[in-house]
């Protein structure tokens, strides 16, 4: 087999990006086709990055005072049906649960689609006095949706997440939660996956239906699209109206929680797929990477045993700087093979030791990122591959950032982002005048929506209202959105 017949297997990015992102999901082995519509299973190396990803945001959710609890996968139909009180809701992709064996049960289960009400109902026990609060719980876990089109990681019908649910004394600290998450989302993004995000509001036309305002961070795509990658939701007291989750004020009052809940998916490693990955495949984020470097060793036969031992050597010292290595020992595929099965996969850093190598007492280290090459002495490798794969991390998101401004674009007529949207796409800057009639006339006549209203204020200055011409508008991200 040929050094390049391996990587010829994907389909090429410029050639059909949707291909090339299943071709990347199969052979990487992330993610497989599951014989339940619409669901796929996770393959070891795709969850591990999803344990790498929950390892990392747990400890920074710890950090905020945030508590893990777990909640019943059934909810019962009363229960389920109080939240259609207060927003029409999930129950339209909701799976029932309607018999145990052949008996039909006497009231019927929903499979959670999200916890809201089941998680209401114990708040409504746990909390009595306002020094019950505040509540601030998360729970891990798997919901299900009865989605219609499936697209591994982005849109499938059951998937992995968290979902935190808070319950506070008023509206300024759930507002300051709610803020706070979206935050901690941002940073993990930017800081452990290299991707850089625009953290905003949602309009009201895109917000979470029973939120009162929903807070998001978005990242553009290596196709163009944008991508929802977390939303966190000030509730306000409306499900703790249909809920009943009241408490004991200190002024004698008994009065209705104020609520927040956010959420991050599995969707995040379809982002870093489609943010990091190229021609060769996967590109993995150092701080993520279920493996971070790779020894592939190269011998002849008479060489053999000399260059593994020296191999086994340098992986031990690099385990204990704490580095996650891998030996590549396998006997029967060439070293060209490896190479290439390693880049699409991802891995960060490969090491290479050959006979002369070992003459040489160094290795050729290889980054993935940018394909540069060079040769470190063995002494000094353990600090050395801790530097590069700092510096892989910065250079990771620095090209991710430079990919989002290279296609980010200003307008401020309809045609133009019109004319982007079916082109090039990426994200367009334009006014809005804050008027859904004006979101909705947009979206029809060009396919792009509101990804969001920036926070950061100064940079997205006010600017007239792309559609109606309304001076009083504020620059918005548009794009075409997965
Ligand atoms: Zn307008």
């Amino acid at each position: 087999m040929s050094q390049d017949s391996y990587v010829e297997e994907i389909t090429p990015q410029g050639e059909d990006f949707s291909r090339w992102y299943l071709d990347v999901v199969q052979k990487a082995q992330l993610a497989d086709y599951a014989p339940v519509r619409g669901c796929v299973a996770v393959r070891p190396y795709g969850f591990a990055i999803w344990e790498a990803m929950q390892s990392n945001l747990d400890e920074r959710f710890k950090a905020t005072g945030v508590e893990n609890a777990y909640f019943p996968l059934l909810i019962p139909e009363s229960i389920f049906k109080k939240e259609a009180e207060h927003i029409e809701g999930f129950a339209p992709e909701a799976p029932w649960v309607t018999h145990a064996g052949e008996e039909e049960l006497s009231e019927k289960l929903v499979i959670r689609p999200s916890s809201e009400t089941i998680i209401g109902t114990m708040f409504s026990r746990w909390i009595q006095s306002y020094r019950d609060l505040p509540m601030v719980l998360n729970q891990w876990c798997s919901v299900v949706r009865w989605e219609k089109a499936t697209y591994p990681f982005i849109r499938t019908s059951e998937f992995l997440w968290q979902e935190g649910h808070t319950c506070h004394r008023d509206e300024n600290d759930a507002r300051k939660r709610a803020r706070m998450m979206v935050g901690v989302y941002r940073d993990f993004l930017q800081e452990e996956l290299a991707v850089p995000v625009i953290d905003g509001i949602k309009s009201e036309r895109e917000k979470f239906a029973g939120a009162v305002d929903t807070f998001t961070v978005e990242a553009l795509m290596g196709d163009g699209r944008g991508l929802q990658a977390g939303t966190s939701h000030y509730l306000g007291d409306g499900f703790a109206r249909v809920m009943d989750i009241k408490f004991l004020d200190e002024d004698g009052e008994h009065k209705l929680v104020h609520q927040t809940s956010w959420g991050v998916s599995h969707r995040l490693i379809g982002a870093v797929i489609m943010v990091h990955g190229d021609d060769r495949g996967l590109r993995l984020p150092p701080k993520i990477a279920p493996k971070q470097a790779v020894i592939v060793p190269i011998y002849r036969q008479d060489s053999r045993s000399e260059v593994l031992q020296q191999a086994n050597r340098l992986q031990q010292e690099l385990a204990e700087a704490r580095i996650s290595v891998h030996l590549d020992d396998r006997e029967g595929y060439t070293p060209g093979w490896k190479f290439n099965d390693w880049e699409m996969r991802g891995v960060p850093i490969r090491l290479e030791l050959g006979p002369r190598d070992m003459e040489d007492e160094q290795v050729v280290l290889v980054r993935r990122d940018t394909g540069d090459k060079e040769s470190v002495s063995w002494s000094g490798l353990a600090q050395k591959t801790t530097d590069v794969l700092d510096d892989i991390s910065e250079n990771m998101f620095k090209q991710a950032l430079d990919f989002r401004e290279k296609n980010t674009r200003a307008v401020d007529e309809m045609s133009q982002l019109k004319e982007i949207i079916s082109g090039p796409r990426g994200y367009v800057l334009a006014g809005w005048c804050g008027d859904a009639g004006c979101e909705a006339q947009v979206k029809e006549k060009t396919g792009a929506t509101i990804q969001c209203i920036p926070f950061d204020e100064a940079k997205y200055s006010e600017q007239a209202c792309l559609c109606c011409g309304s001076e009083s508008g504020r620059t918005v991200v548009f794009a075409r959105p997965y």
